[in-house]
C-alpha cells in the first residue's frame, strides 16, 4: 500500500499517519517528493483492511494498493526519482556518473596509479575489489582488509569516493568503515542474509544484477535492502548469461529502459563484465548512456596485461580517456533529447 499525502499536508499530519501505521504493526517508509510526501507501507497482507482506514486521517489524499511484488522499489511508492548522494556527488540526478578503476586492488602502487587515471579521465568514483568472488578457489581472492586500507589511502590522495564489494555478512561492518558505496556482486544478488545486512548499513549499495536473474528478481533483491531501511540503492546491469559465447555475458540493454519505467532507483551499466573483452567496452558504454542509464562502472588498469583479475576486459589509460571524452559528448546529447510523455 502507499499513502499519498495532500500537497499542503503538515509535518504533524505526516507523523500522525506514520504513528498510526506503526501502531497496527506495519512499517512506514515516507519519502518527501518535490510536491508531496508519499508513505510506502510494508508488512504482511493480514491487516490490510485496517490500513484502508488511514484514508480518513487528516492530510491524506488517497490510499492505493501497490500491485507489484516489489513495493518500495516500485515507481508508485515515490514522487520522482531517487537520487543517491555520496558527499556532493549525485547518482540518478541530471549528470551522468562514471565509476572506474581496476577489478582488484593488487598493491598500493597499482591502486594509486589507477586512482589518478580514473580522476584524470573525469570519473567521479573509484572502484576496486578487496574481496573478490572468483570462480576458482585457486585464483587470487583479494587483499581483504589490507586492500581496504589501500583504498582509503587512494581516497585521501585523490578525493574520489570509493566503491568496493562485500561478499559476507560478517565483513559488512568492516567494509562500511572504508567504502563510500557497498557493492553487492552478481553472485550475491540473492544472498538474502547479505541483502538484509547491507540494508542496515548507512552507506549506499550498488546492487549488481545476477547473471541468471530476471529484472523482477533484481527488483525483489533491491526490495530486501529498502525494506531493511536503506533507501540508497543503485541498480547495475552487467550482462546476463545466454547461449552466446563471443562475449563473457550478454548486455541486456533493454533492462535500462525497463528498470527506468518500473523503479525510481538509479540504474547504471557495467560494460566491462558484460563484454569480457576491452574492445567492446566503449561501444557498450555508448549504448548505455543513450539508453538512459544514470552512469557506468568500468574496469581500468594501468597495465591490463599484468592485471591479476579481469585484465582482458580492462581498459588501458588512453582507451579510458577516449571513452570518457565520448561520454561527455553523449551526455550533452542526452540532456538535449526530446521526450514526449505519453
Ligand atoms: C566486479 O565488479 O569485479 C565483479 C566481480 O562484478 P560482477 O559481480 O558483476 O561479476
Ligand atoms: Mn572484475
Amino acid at each position: 500500500m502507499v499513502i499519498i499525502m495532500k500537497k499542503n499536508a503538515t509535518e504533524k499530519q505526516v507523523d500522525h499517519v506514520i504513528g498510526w501505521i506503526e501502531s497496527v504493526g506495519y512499517q512506514a517508509h515516507p519519502s518527501q517528493g518535490v510536491e508531496r510526501t508519499i508513505i510506502g507501507i510494508v508488512g504482511d497482507d493480514r491487516g490490510k483492511a485496517q490500513l484502508k482506514a488511514t484514508e480518513h486521517l487528516p492530510g491524506v489524499e488517497k490510499v492505493m494498493p501497490i500491485l507489484k511484488p516489489y513495493k518500495l522499489a516500485s515507481r508508485e511508492s515515490r514522487d520522482g526519482d531517487t537520487i543517491v548522494r555520496v558527499g556532493d556527488l549525485e547518482i540518478g540526478g541530471p549528470d551522468f556518473v562514471v565509476m572506474a578503476g581496476p577489478c582488484s586492488i593488487e598493491s598500493e602502487a597499482q591502486l594509486l596509479e589507477s586512482a589518478y587515471i580514473a580522476r584524470k579521465g573525469g570519473a567521479q568514483v573509484l572502484r576496486g575489489g578487496a574481496y573478490k568472488p572468483r570462480t576458482s578457489p585457486y585464483s587470487f581472492q583479494g587483499m581483504e582488509e589490507e586492500g581496504l586500507k589501500i583504498l582509503k589511502k587512494a581516497r585521501e590522495k585523490t578525493g574520489l569516493p570509493v566503491v568496493t564489494e562485500v561478499m559476507n555478512t560478517t565483513d559488512v561492518d568492516l567494509v562500511e568503515q572504508y567504502a563510500d558505496i557497498l557493492q553487492i556482486g552478481a553472485r550475491n544478488v540473492q544472498n538474502f542474509a547479505l541483502l538484509k545486512k547491507v540494508g542496515q548499513a548507512r552507506k549506499p549499495v550498488l546492487l549488481k544484477r545476477g547473471m541468471m536473474c530476471t529484472i523482477e528478481e533484481l527488483l525483489m533483491a533491491a526490495e530486501y535492502i529498502l525494506a531493511a531501511g536503506n533507501d540508497n540503492v543503485i541498480l547495475c546491469e552487467r550482462g546476463i548469461r545466454t547461449f552466446e559465447t563471443a562475449t563473457r555475458n550478454t548486455l541486456d540493454i533493454s533492462a535500462v529502459p525497463v528498470l527506468k519505467e518500473l523503479t525510481h532507483l538509479p540504474v547504471i551499466v557495467d560494460p566491462s563484465h558484460a563484454a569480457g573483452h576491452w574492445q567492446y567496452v566503449k561501444p557498450l558504454a555508448r549504448t548505455a548512456i543513450v539508453a538512459g542509464a544514470d552512469g557506468l562502472i568500468i574496469e581500468v588498469h594501468p597495465e591490463p596485461a599484468k592485471a591479476i583479475s579481469d585484465g582482458a576486459q580492462s581498459l588501458k589509460p588512453e582507451k579510458f580517456y577516449e571513452l570518457m571524452e565520448e561520454m561527455r559528448i553523449l551526455s550533452e546529447v542526452m540532456k538535449n533529447r526530446i521526450e514526449v510523455r505519453q
